[in-house]
């Protein structure tokens, strides 16, 4: 665990899943102070949003350093966001995996929204520094986590508000098992632990099984990504 090697604040994307839980350790390790965003949209895996709190706890106890660098946590409410997926526009459709191995819960571009939504609400509160854990590595399946689309994002969000924003996404071009080695790196095994038993990330919102790399229905493409990323990490380390 490193002092941080900055004293401005920066404003983490934080669901409530590992690679945001893993943003955070790497934003607690470099910022003097650090805020966070999640959305809430109606989503089915609210769920998400509860481990919010208990990561937010488990954070404080690993690291005083990392209590005392806490600022606010935020939480938007997008509904809107709920009223143009799939399942919504379509009546009587169940949560289902379409071909192109996305929920047909996702809604496109979502990441321009939460980006945006963010940089709004750092621009508000004097932030330039805005943290992500969009991944091309793992995700190719959603165009709004490419590199590129980030890039062009953030010289978007520089130029319509006339200030300097910098997009950080550190997972960028980590797998998952490199992912763990990530937050063993920032937070030790603790963090490891911690990531692991209070962070979601199945489509599904299961919650009640508990698998050696968390809990999840197991079976959906996050579930499969997150046990092979595990066994990848494990295997490893
Ligand atoms: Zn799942």
């Amino acid at each position: 665990m490193t002092e941080p090697t900055s004293d401005k604040t920066a404003l983490v994307l934080f669901s409530g899943g590992q690679d945001s839980a893993t943003c955070l350790a790497w934003a607690l390790a470099r910022y003097a102070r650090v805020e966070t965003i999640g959305f809430d949209y109606g989503q089915r895996h609210a769920i998400e949003l509860d481990c919010r709190a208990r990561l937010l706890d488990g954070f404080r106890a690993i690291d005083p350093a990392w209590a005392a660098s806490f600022g606010d946590s935020h939480t938007l409410s997008i509904p809107t966001l709920s009223a143009i997926s799939d399942t919504a526009l379509t009546r009587d459709v169940e949560i289902a995996m379409g071909a192109d191995g996305l929920p047909n819960t996702f809604v496109p571009g979502r990441n321009l929204i939460f980006l945006t939504f963010a940089a709004a609400l750092a621009y508000r509160r004097g932030i330039a520094d805005i943290v992500g854990g969009m991944c091309e590595t793992d995700y190719s399946g959603y165009p709004d986590c490419r590199d590129d689309t980030i890039k062009a994002l953030q010289s978007a969000i520089s130029l319509g508000m006339a200030r300097d924003v910098t997009l950080h996404t550190p997972l960028m071009w980590l797998d998952k098992a490199a992912t763990w080695r990530l937050a063993r790196d920032l937070g030790g095994n603790a963090l490891v632990d911690l990531i692991r038993e209070h962070s979601h990330t199945c489509y599904l919102g299961e919650r009640g099984a508990r698998h050696d790399w968390g809990y999840g229905c197991g079976e959906c493409p996050a579930c499969a990504l997150r046990a092979k990323g595990w066994r990848e990490y494990q295997a490893r380390a």
